[in-house]
């Protein structure tokens, strides 16, 4: 069954888009640690990151690291971090953070932004790519 970052992907369910090329997607988390928490996502459905070859592995970092200095540009922070977990949603994707405090990696405190917010956030981010 297609994972739910694939229905992102092909459109099927809606998302804050932030930026996307051939191989790749990023768009807002849903349910976000810290304003402009984002997902960065290799179209191609893989579980584990460890599993994409190295040409896959070095592709999404360099995708991730050009969407983390546009996220860097836009919401206030000491740093973006970066986090790969994918025990909810078994389809590779990178977290990327602004962070101002260690309990923003946590994945226990959470923000609720609204949908203009989202939409705001997602446009000023991809305007900095
Ligand atoms: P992980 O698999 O790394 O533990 O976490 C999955 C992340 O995906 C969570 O931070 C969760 O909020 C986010 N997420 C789950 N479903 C959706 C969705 O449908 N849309 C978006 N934008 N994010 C989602």
């Amino acid at each position: 069954m297609a994972s739910i970052f694939t229905k992102i992907i092909e459109g099927e369910i809606p998302c804050y888009k932030v930026a996307e090329d051939n191989k790749h997607i990023a768009f807002l988390d849903i349910n976000p640690n810290a304003k402009g928490h984002t997902l960065c996502v290799p179209k191609d459905e893989e579980n584990k990151i460890f599993d994409l070859d190295k040409a896959g592995y070095a592709d999404l970092m360099e995708f991730s690291r050009k969407v983390a200095i546009a996220l860097e540009k836009t919401v206030p922070c000491n740093r973006v971090g970066m986090s790969v977990i994918g025990l909810e949603v078994p389809h590779v994707h990178v977290h990327l953070i602004p962070l101002n405090d260690m309990s923003e990696m946590t994945f226990q405190s959470k923000v609720k932004l609204g949908k203009d917010e989202f939409v705001a956030l997602a446009k000023e981010i991809a305007g900095n790519l």
